[in-house]
């Protein structure tokens, strides 16, 4: 029954750009999640992931096929009713965090409140907050973006994700910025929070890693889906993750000397 479905797209095509540049990106997609699922889309960089994520989050129109998500026919929706469903019912987490620096980050957790009468500021506050301490950072609520590591940043992203209580999480790499420990961590944030509220969580990724916490795997290869082999994965995983130490400590210690 399409409405177990939270994800459910057929044969979705996109391509970019226009004659000998063209580029065809996806190339006839079948997709479905089902509701409650926690499923790790993992494929190389370039093979269409963002793209796929962006249609499914209604950031993005496919060139042709069928989108329905969380039971809404994308095809017959009008543009309001697309930011809707995109701003009420599903989450976005992204590599770079996107926080705004001039916001604190009880302002940014608040931004995805509908002041449409049915909340008050005081109450978006509240929510907010309850937010923040539910990623272990209600201390943090006056400071601002830039006083935070970066997995600190990203577990204010996911408090802001987490605002509208959205059926659907969407993370794009989330743990791309990260070093491989405070990126465990938050992938088991991830996984709590797909247990405990029911969320359905897709993360898609290039990192081999976070297949060991998601549920399911499912592999992209230029711009098609292919089944993924689980027990495969989690071995490659295993051997990648240990080479992968010592490059990600490395890129941890030049992210705080940014910082
Ligand atoms: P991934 O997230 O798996 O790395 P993307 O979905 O971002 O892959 O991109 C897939 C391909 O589409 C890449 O070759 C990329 O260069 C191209 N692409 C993505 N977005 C655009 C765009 N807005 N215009 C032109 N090409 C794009
Ligand atoms: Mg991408």
């Amino acid at each position: 029954m399409a409405g177990d479905l939270a994800i459910d797209i057929r044969n979705v095509s996109k391509a970019y750009g226009r004659g000998a540049g063209r580029t065809q990106v996806l190339k006839g997609v079948s997709f479905q999640v089902a509701r409650g699922e926690f499923v790790a889309l993992v494929g190389q960089s370039g093979s269409g992931k963002s793209t796929l994520l962006n249609i499914i989050g209604a950031l993005d129109l496919p060139d042709s096929g069928a989108v329905h998500i969380l039971g809404h026919d994308y095809g017959t929706t009008s543009d309001r009713g697309l930011a809707r469903v995109r701003n009420t019912e599903i989450g976005f987490v992204f590599q770079s965090f996107n926080l705004l620096e001039h916001l604190t980050c009880l302002g940014n957790v608040m931004l995805p409140a509908q002041f449409d009468g049915k909340m008050t500021a005081h109450q978006a506050e509240e929510r907010a907050l309850e937010a923040l301490r539910r990623v272990g950072l209600a201390d943090y609520a006056a400071r601002r973006p830039s006083e935070l590591s970066g997995g600190q940043k990203q577990r204010v992203a996911i408090a802001r994700a987490l605002f509208n209580q959205p059926a659907l999480l969407l993370c794009d790499e989330p743990t791309g910025n990260l070093d491989s420990e405070t990126g465990r961590d938050v992938i088991e944030f991830f996984r709590k929070i797909n247990d405990e509220d029911g969320t359905t969580l897709l993360i898609v990724t290039h990192e081999e890693r976070v297949s060991r916490v998601a549920k399911r795997i499912t592999r992209i290869l230029d711009g098609l889906i292919v089944e993924g082999d689980d027990s495969t994965i989690a071995r490659d995983s295993e051997a990648k993750d240990s080479k992968a130490k010592d490059g990600n400590a490395k890129d941890s210690k030049e992210e705080e000397g940014a910082a």
